[in-house]
């Protein structure tokens, strides 16, 4: 049996991606500090035999005992709110916690693969975004602690690949959706929902003309997969190019809640991206990938999530 060491277990795309391991037949030890993870994302997994929790900051020295093959290092706040209200704590995680997870992977001669993000591109000058394309990043802006932290993690990866040899793989993941996410963490899909849930107005920031593309999460987590499994050192955009503005968004979301809300504007916070499409034919090419679930279809189960949710509250 095959294992994989994935830090952000407890997070929304990690938790998910430990299911998936899971059932492709995977020893799956999962590492997370909660800083923004949650214990509820794992807490069906408790008592599944081929899955081992350890409570751990990967920022820190850590010992894994018992063979690895993969690695793959998920853990980071990933919402613009989590982020700038943990901002030392995110460039940390993507320096000195990728640093750690290149070094088990080294230790346990063990594949490689970290979580980058659509904010290496910044705000981008290129449209749809290619892998080739460098970014337009504000180096000291408000959201720099995230794509600077995610950048150093790709430059650190790519280094232990042609210094050290290290089988390494990255991933630029676009926006993505699904259950697990944090009704609070201050994301557009999560926000709306609450507010199209609750009868409250809805918070669209700036005029909504900027533009995001969003991904169901079963779909994301197929195409992590895929790239774990594959020999692609370079960075491989995921993501779905169904691009829409968030005005857009905002109108699906209330017609398919059927919710009364109306939408209200907030101004836009700094450095947002005003377009954001990912270009996927390298992925197509590379792992014979692309998203199969509709908007509508990945909004159905996610819409039933957070219902769920604040009937709980
Ligand atoms: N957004 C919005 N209202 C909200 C939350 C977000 O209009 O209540 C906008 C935000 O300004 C951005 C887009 O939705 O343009 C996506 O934001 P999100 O925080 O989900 O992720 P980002 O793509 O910015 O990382």
């Amino acid at each position: 049996m095959k294992r994989v060491a994935i830090s952000g277990a407890a997070g929304f795309i990690g938790s998910h991606l430990c299911d998936r391991l899971l059932s492709e037949g995977y020893a799956v030890l999962g590492l997370d500090n909660f800083l923004t993870g949650a214990k509820r994302n794992i807490a069906h997994l408790v008592g599944v035999p081929a899955f081992e929790f350890r409570e751990r900051d990967v920022t820190a020295p850590f010992d894994v005992e018992g063979s690895v093959d993969f690695v793959i290092h998920a853990a980071s706040p990933a919402s613009p709110r989590d982020y700038l209200l943990y901002p030392i704590e995110t460039l940390d995680v993507g320096s000195l916690g990728t640093r750690r997870m290149l070094e088990l992977a080294e230790k346990k001669s063990a594949k490689f693969l970290v979580t980058s993000t659509s904010e290496s591109y910044g705000d981008p000058n290129v449209h749809p975004q290619t892998e080739s394309y460098w970014g337009n990043v504000n180096p000291v802006g408000l959201r720099s602690c995230y794509d600077e932290s995610k950048r150093f993690a790709e430059a650190l990866t790519m280094a232990w690949h042609r210094a050290r040899g290290l089988r390494t793989s990255i991933a630029r993941i676009f926006n993505t959706f699904g259950p697990r996410m944090k009704l609070n963490d201050g994301r557009v899909v999560p926000a709306f929902l609450d507010q199209a849930l609750q009868g409250l107005p809805i918070t669209v920031f700036g005029d909504g003309s900027q533009t995001r593309s969003f991904c169901y999460v079963s779909d994301l987590v197929d195409g992590l997969y895929r790239l774990m499994l594959s020999d692609e050192p370079m960075p491989v955009n995921l993501g779905n190019p169904r691009e829409m503005t968030i005005l857009e968004f905002a109108t699906i979301i209330t017609e398919m809640t059927g919710s009364k809300s109306k939408v209200i504007c907030q101004p836009l916070p700094e450095d947002d991206p005003k377009q954001r499409c990912p270009d996927i034919s390298k992925a197509l090419r590379v792992l014979g990938w692309q998203p199969k679930v509709s908007l509508e279809e990945g909004l159905r189960p996610t819409i039933e999530y957070f219902q769920g949710i604040l009937q709980s509250a």
